[in-house]
């Protein structure tokens, strides 16, 4: 099995190669054909088995294979939203959006707190296809008013588990009465109790569901 045969656009199955990975995981064999194909997605995958490129390079697929969508701004709008419990998970997601995507014209960007809104806002401004953020400082933009996430088609929680353990899941549910109903969602997950099924449940419109 390979990369290309799995579906993925040649400009992604490039920059993969570039990284040296030869053959996809067995995460990745699942997942990119799964979130290719449209469904939503209920992923149990421990950290270092590959699932951040088992989500990114369908997502960068998708997106690269359909236009831009503008805001009323005329700005180029966010379509995917990936949020991560941790500021260095998040950086870690978008470093990897960026690697992948490198021969795309898609525009990434992480989010999170601690530092300045103002250098966030300005990156916003300039127009953002993908944004990969922490819960609050994504709510903080939206209450401010300068984050649209009128425009998500794709939803990723990742480390699901984790941000429960954090003691997230007011703020994920603030963010999933935000962005629209109707749009492609996915769950990873390292482990399933019952406060992640409930989410999951919450979320997800039958999922293929996927472990290794
Ligand atoms: P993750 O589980 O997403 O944190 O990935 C763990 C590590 O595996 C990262 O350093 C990736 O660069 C690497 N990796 C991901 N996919 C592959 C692959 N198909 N072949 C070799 N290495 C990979």
């Amino acid at each position: 099995m390979t990369f290309a045969e799995l579906g993925l656009a040649e400009p992604i199955v490039r920059a993969v190669r570039e990284q040296g990975y030869e053959t996809p995981t067995p995460i990745q064999a699942q997942a990119i054909p799964a979130v290719i194909s449209g469904g939503d997605l209920l992923a149990g995958a421990q950290t270092g088995t590959g699932k951040t490129a088992g989500f990114t390079l369908p997502l960068l697929h998708k997106l690269s294979a359909a236009k831009p969508v503008r805001d009323a701004k005329g700005r180029v709008a966010i379509r995917a939203l990936i949020l991560t419990p941790t500021r260095e998970l998040a950086a870690q997601v978008e470093e990897s959006v960026r690697t992948y995507g490198k021969y795309l014209p898609l525009k990434s960007m992480v989010m999170f707190g601690g530092v300045g809104m103002g250098p966030q806002i300005d990156a916003l401004r300039r127009g953002v296809d993908i944004l990969v953020a922490t819960p609050g400082r994504l709510l903080d933009h939206h209450q401010q008013g300068t984050l649209d996430l009128s425009k998500i088609e794709y939803f990723v929680l990742d480390e699901a588990d984790r941000m429960l353990d954090m003691g997230f899941i007011h703020d994920i549910k603030k963010v999933l009465a935000i962005v629209p109903a109707q749009k492609q969602s996915l769950l990873f997950s390292a482990t399933f109790s019952d406060e992640i099924k409930a989410l999951a449940d919450r979320l997800l419109n039958k999922p293929q569901m996927i472990e290794v």
